[in-house]
């Protein structure tokens, strides 16, 4: 059992490849979303829940680091909680910390929000980037039960995600691997 996340998101047109991929193989997925590209592109979030993904929050600005006070991490975090169950009519009950940088506060007001902390095992640095060979290769050789994939749907530039799911995906499902949702994942493990 595995977990594929796309971060950053919903993007006009790469979010839609993606989801069109999974969709041709009934995969569901978690979207850790960033609330000010939400704002600009709020059908691309319905759909994705309405496609029955999950959506985590990843702030609102993606603007978070070690030095962020509390005032800004719940600013960060409530903001985004707020647009996404506007727009999902569903609580998000995941939070991926942008880069994965965690401080005292960012522990504390994620908890205090009832958030569970997810990070990732498996990491495609496909936001560099690289090939859907490259991206394909790393998932391939660092996959194992219980990752979490990290991909992006939304990078600034020219991006092989998409491409490289296509790949990814088939490859994966003939080694016998089956696809949850992160929470779904979480929920399997504490049952264990
Ligand atoms: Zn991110």
């Amino acid at each position: 059992m595995i977990s594929l996340s796309f971060d950053d998101g919903p993007h006009p047109t790469e979010t839609a490849k993606i989801l069109s991929i999974l969709r041709k193989y009934s995969i569901k997925a978690t979207f850790f979303t960033v609330g000010k590209n939400a704002e600009l592109y709020p059908d691309i979030l319905r759909q994705i829940s309405d496609e029955g993904h999950e959506i985590g929050n990843h702030t609102f600005s993606h603007d978070l680091g070690k030095k962020s006070t509390l005032d800004t991490i719940k600013d960060e975090l409530k903001t985004n909680h707020e647009i996404i169950l506007k727009i999902c009519e569903n609580e998000p009950k995941l939070f991926r910390p942008p880069g994965g940088v965690l401080n005292q506060h960012t522990l504390k007001e994620a908890k205090e929000m009832g958030y569970k902390i997810v990070l990732w095992n498996v990491d495609t640095k496909d936001w560099m980037h690289r090939s859907a060979d490259e991206i394909t290769e790393t998932v391939l050789s660092d996959v194992k039960s219980g990752s979490i994939i990290l991909m992006h749907d939304y990078i600034s530039g020219n991006t092989n995600t998409a491409e490289a799911l296509e790949r990814i995906i088939p490859l994966l499902l003939k080694e016998g691997y089956c696809f949850l949702t992160v929470g779904q994942l979480i929920q399997c493990n504490e049952s264990l």
